[in-house]
């Protein structure tokens, strides 16, 4: 039978939240019509005035802040200091973009005869598929470039996390987006999500989740022409050099890797250190795991809370069976909750699961490197290519191995990998295209050119 309805659970406590209704096919279908038509008026809405309405809608999220980030930690055990910093992001990103509509510069080029100028024209309906680990800011690096250039948005979260992308579809109303500009759609991914793959109306589709569906959307939305932006899994490096500030980068590395309870594409799941500090490294960062509040995620000083679901759980504690070497473990509550402790292990060789696959949870694994050479050749023996980390005092070897590292996002003495205002995105299976930063918007416009003949 198909279900209807989903219940959410609280993963820090098990209690029932709320039960949310599931988009059927027919309903997804008929939104996206309605989101088709509204295009068209939407598309005319004075620059001046989108970017307007944008910046209304910014306000409206930032009003709702403390609302949004409770909504989060119920629904998807996120810390409360996390999830403030999610519904932040929404509303940057949103203000971000709202300059957009009016810097939407074309070109003008010479040629011989006329005037020869280019437009960027929005495609008309867009489908944004989030998965549930970073419910909110996903959302938003979807729908607000694709607002901002003229686009409607239909938006389906995942069917576990789907509490704050209805509210803030309902803040896009209260704030004075026109009906149907943005359709949030809670629902499956085969039913609601391949209906935005497959309907003819939507004409791209920004996907973030896993590489396996990520492959399967491209494949079906290639027998449209429809565009799509992927950003999918990763398994990045943390790579620390002898010369590196070794206490500064052992304390660093369990936030690089256990945010969200390394629910984050970014974790920074594989250690990589040199072999001469190999061993000081693993002393400093025993204390730094056990210093990790786990804790209740509604707690201002909570640094991590449970996993999202008792599967999810599964999934993450059968990558640390007996065949896996723990070197050390953090702590996590005891009782009612999806709890699972921060854990680091040593993997024996690089063909071991816990060192190739995306755990997605709190479970980093420790190799020693020789040189720079292999640190680089380590770091990319993988298909995906998301982000890093590289710790060196070293300003030429940073750069060296920057360039050398085929990822996406790096960066040097930090873990920061998401800035609304530079781009985003993963190399080799890691995903396609970029979001967020000034290139985003040209992955949702197509560039017309125009001839204007000046003979007389
Ligand atoms: P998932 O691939 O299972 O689901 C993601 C979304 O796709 C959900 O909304 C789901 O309902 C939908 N979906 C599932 N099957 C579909 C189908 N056949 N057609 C259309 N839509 C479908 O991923 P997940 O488990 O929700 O998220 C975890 C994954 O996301 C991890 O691999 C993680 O690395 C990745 N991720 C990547 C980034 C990034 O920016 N690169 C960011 C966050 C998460």
């Amino acid at each position: 039978m198909t279900e209807i309805a989903h219940e959410i659970v609280d993963p820090a406590t098990e209690d029932h939240v709320a039960t949310v209704r599931l988009t059927s096919a027919e309903e997804a279908d008929a939104a996206i019509t309605r989101a088709d038509r509204a295009f068209d008026s939407w598309r005319r809405v004075a620059p001046a005035d989108r970017g307007r309405l944008l910046r209304r809608f910014a306000a409206a999220v930032d009003g709702a802040g403390e609302e949004l980030a409770r909504l989060e930690v119920r629904n998807s055990g996120h810390t409360v200091s996390n999830a403030r910093w999610e519904a932040g992001n929404v509303r940057d990103v949103l203000d971000y973009y709202s300059a957009a509509p009016e810097r939407l510069f074309g070109r003008q080029i010479p040629v011989a005869g006329g005037i020869d100028m280019t437009f960027k024209e929005p495609l008309g309906v867009v489908g944004v598929i989030v998965p549930w680990n970073f419910p909110m800011p996903i959302a938003g690096w979807g729908f607000a470039p694709a607002l901002a250039a003229g686009n409607t948005v239909v938006l389906k979260p995942a069917e576990i996390t789907p509490m704050t992308a209805i509210r803030i579809g309902e803040l896009a109303l209260e704030a004075g987006l026109p009906t149907d500009v943005l359709t949030v759609l809670p629902g499956k991914g085969t039913v609601v999500g391949d209906r935005f793959v497959m309907h003819p109306a939507v004409r791209k589709i920004v996907f973030t989740g896993s590489t396996e569906v990520g492959t399967q959307i491209m494949a079906r939305a290639a027998g449209r022409v429809k565009r799509v932006t992927l950003e999918l899994g990763g398994k990045s490096a943390n790579i620390v050099f002898a010369d590196a500030d070794v206490e500064k980068a052992a304390a660093a590395a369990p936030y690089g890797v256990f945010d969200n309870a390394g629910q984050d594409c970014c974790a920074r799941s594989r250690i990589l250190v040199e072999r001469s500090i190999h061993d000081r490294f693993l002393e400093l960062l025993e204390p730094a795991v056990a210093g990790v509040k786990v804790k209740s995620p509604g707690d201002d000083d909570a640094e991590m809370g449970p996993l999202v679901t008792a599967a999810h759980r599964e999934r993450v504690a059968a990558y640390v069976d007996d065949s896996v070497e723990v070197a050390f473990r953090g702590s996590a509550p005891a009782g009612p909750g999806w709890w699972y402790p921060p854990t680091v292990v040593l993997p024996r060789s690089a063909e071991d699961r816990v060192w190739r696959e995306e755990v997605f949870g709190p479970v980093v694994a420790v190799m020693p490197f020789d040189d720079e050479t292999d640190a680089i050749r380590m770091a990319n023996d993988t298909e995906y290519g998301l982000s890093g980390s590289i710790w060196t005092r070293d300003v030429a070897r940073a750069l060296r191995v920057a360039r050398g590292v085929e990822t996406g996002n790096l960066s040097v003495n930090s873990h920061s990998s998401v800035r609304y205002s530079t781009p985003f995105g993963g190399f080799k299976q890691s995903g396609l295209g970029r979001e967020l930063g000034p290139d985003a918007l040209d992955s949702f416009t197509d560039v017309k050119n125009v001839f204007i003949s000046t003979e007389d």
